[in-house]
């Protein structure tokens, strides 16, 4: 057994699978037991492995265990742990300055972030950015400049979505368990529509799940009083649900002609995950607002709103802010990540790395009636668990194969209102081999499972 912690990470890193201990090995044991009596049983733990070193598509863990990665920590390490361009962005940042407050004594950083926003979201009408730290602030954010812009109250939200934990965010979050349960009472002037869940809702294309969720908003809140509408292009928490075709623009069509500012919120579904820079461009739609976080900084925290000028100008001067948003050295990341996008050419390596998986797992899903579905975009991939012949949802079998793929060294996450939800989110640095390998794993997992 190896006991050498591994001190760098990055794409140098050996990308194998290597398991040179049971999973969690005992050196991770030992730091989860110091962690239960640290740290309050709130912080869940998904898979107990405490990593030394990440980079490639792997985690190495303080047992010197190598394992495949398929969650980039939830889509954040889009471009790769310790991606080179990012490992030097922030050395160097860090050893200029850590902080002065943007609101206080400004610096280039922030400004040059906001510009690559402006550049790179869909649309090219006239933009600001404004920064934050986490994808729950940015959501936050872009309500409060849509009901200053709108002079509205209320806000438009779907079943199965997630927009986050804080106070504003968990009201507009769908699922009770974990989120929500005894946290309340929440926000008020928030307001649920039904979504379009092609797997679940057979039968209902895209403009008629629209004009659906619009009579729901119409009859029970009222266009005169709502100032936007906020939506997960496809939904992350909520079990990678892609509505259907012609959902997003008739939602935007309606925003439009109602004064409802549109919010995509692309906190999960950003910066080349699915392949494309955003997710909302697969459908041509170009939102108001966008909300930013996750893969936006390589890890570190940071996240934006952009949008339209005249409506981000709403908020009177000192009215946005925070004290770290706009962090220099999470944005002297963020500009390392929006390069090293374009360098390594990400956008088309999600898709194709998109295109690896589907035709895997859609080979898996012929022989295997448990996987009642295979979809998604890009590199954001998942597979929903069912019990054979219906579209009742298995759980149980959701947390089996992700325990069972964990074992052999394979790093699977689970999501879905009814937690019955497979998802891929491998780094777009991610060797072919080593997907590869992930999935032959997976088929093995799936094999047996009774
Ligand atoms: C993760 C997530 C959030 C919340 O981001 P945090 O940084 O955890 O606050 C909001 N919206 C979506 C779609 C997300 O996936």
């Amino acid at each position: 057994m190896s006991t050498d912690p591994v001190a760098v990470g990055g794409p140098g890193l050996p990308q194998v699978r290597r398991l040179v201990t049971e999973i969690p090995g005992p050196a991770s044991r030992a730091l989860q037991e110091r962690k239960t009596a640290a740290v309050p049983t709130g912080i869940g733990t998904t898979l107990p492995v405490y990593v030394t070193a990440a980079g490639g598509g792997v985690l190495v863990d303080v047992d010197g265990n190598s394992l495949i990665d398929l969650g980039s920590g939830i889509a954040v390490v889009t471009v790769g742990n310790s991606a080179p361009r990012v490992v030097e962005a922030v050395a160097s940042q860090a050893a200029a300055f850590t902080h002065t407050c943007f609101m206080i004594t400004p610096y280039a950083g922030y400004v040059e972030v906001a510009e690559a926003l402006n550049r790179v979201t869909p649309g090219d009408h006239d933009k600001r950015t404004v920064l934050f730290n986490s994808g729950a602030e940015a959501v936050e954010n872009a309500v409060k400049i849509a009901r200053a812009h709108t002079g509205k109250d209320a806000v438009a939200v779907f079943d199965h979505a997630y927009h986050g934990r804080t106070n504003l965010t968990m009201a507009m979050t769908a699922k009770n368990m974990p989120y929500k349960d005894g946290f309340g009472p929440f926000a008020s002037e928030v307001y649920r529509a039904p979504m379009s869940y092609p797997f679940r809702d057979a039968g209902t294309d895209g403009p008629a799940a629209a004009r659906r969720a619009i009579d729901v908003i119409e009859k029970q809140v009222g266009a005169h009083n709502l100032a936007a509408v906020v939506i997960e292009p496809i939904q992350g928490e909520g079990g990678f649900i892609v509505p259907a075709p012609g959902f997003l623009p008739a939602l935007v069509e309606w925003c439009t002609a109602n004064d409802v500012v549109f919010v995509a919120d692309e906190v999960q579904t950003g910066f080349a995950r699915t392949g494309a820079m955003f997710a909302m461009e697969h459908e041509g739609v170009v939102p108001d607002l966008i909300a930013t976080a996750k893969g936006i900084a390589g890890g570190l925290p940071l996240s934006a709103v952009t949008g339209r000028a005249e409506i981000m100008n709403a908020a009177h001067v000192g009215g946005l802010g925070g004290t770290y948003g706009g962090n220099p050295v999470a944005c002297a990341a963020a500009l390392a990540v929006l390069e090293t996008i374009d360098a390594e050419g990400l956008v088309d390596r999600a898709r194709a790395i998109g295109k690896t998986l589907i035709e895997r797992l859609t080979t898996l899903q012929q022989d295997d009636p448990r996987i009642g579905d295979v979809r998604g975009r890009g590199a954001m991939v998942a597979v929903e668990l069912v019990r054979p012949g219906t579209t009742d949802p298995d759980p149980d079998l959701a947390r089996a194969v992700a325990a069972g793929a964990a074992a052999q060294g394979v790093v699977v996450l689970t999501c879905g209102t009814y937690g019955n939800v497979l998802r891929l989110l491998p780094p777009l640095s991610m060797p072919d081999e080593l997907l590869a390998e992930a999935c032959d794993v997976l088929a093995g997992v799936f094999n047996d499972l009774p």
